[in-house]
């Protein structure tokens, strides 16, 4: 059982599944996620980053170009059916940023735009010989909040 899949089973998820799209944070797992969502689009409206849009089950769902999530609460706080609710010291989600093969380190060009834009300072920059400090995700340091993701200049990181 991968770390993801016992989290997923811990809070109560048996099925596994997890949405082709990231939910807002907080959700509950996604079957139970989706029992419970009316599509109100209350999280959406009121959310202050402007970050969540629907799928096309007209369900939230985040869309990290536009801007990053703050884990204000205030989409968790409006979702009156507890599609979204915070459970203990639950982590948000499980989303983490992802540097794909694009990145400009790679082809030794210096960058240092997604770790200038990251909150909890989780990229670090490793020394590498006759080329470019190659970034790194510190995963535990990393809450996938998605602040590096628009800032990369060539689109190389996604949050999943
Ligand atoms: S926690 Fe705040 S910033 Fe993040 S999705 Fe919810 S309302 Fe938006
Ligand atoms: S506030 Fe809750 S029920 Fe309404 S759309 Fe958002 S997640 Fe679904
Ligand atoms: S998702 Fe947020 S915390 Fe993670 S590396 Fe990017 S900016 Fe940093």
């Amino acid at each position: 059982m991968t770390d993801i899949s016992r989290r997923q089973f811990l809070r109560g998820d048996f099925t596994g599944k997890r949405p082709a799209l990231p939910r807002p944070p907080w959700a509950r797992p996604e079957a139970a996620f989706a029992a419970a969502c009316t599509r109100c689009c209350d999280c959406v409206n009121l959310c202050p980053q402007h970050i969540l849009t629907l799928d096309r089950e007209a369900r939230p769902t985040v869309d990290f170009s536009r801007g990053e999530c703050t884990f204000c609460g205030r989409c968790v706080e409006a979702c009156a059916p507890r599609a979204l609710e915070k459970c203990g010291e639950a982590p948000p989600w499980e989303l983490k940023a992802r540097i794909g093969g694009g990145c400009l380190a790679k082809t030794n060009v210096t960058c240092h735009a997604c770790g200038d834009a990251c909150p909890a300072q989780a990229i670090r920059f490793r020394p590498a010989v006759m080329t470019a400090a190659q970034p790194e995700v510190d995963e535990p340091l990393c809450t996938g909040c998605g602040a590096c993701q628009t800032p990369c200049p060539v689109q190389a990181i996604r949050i999943a």
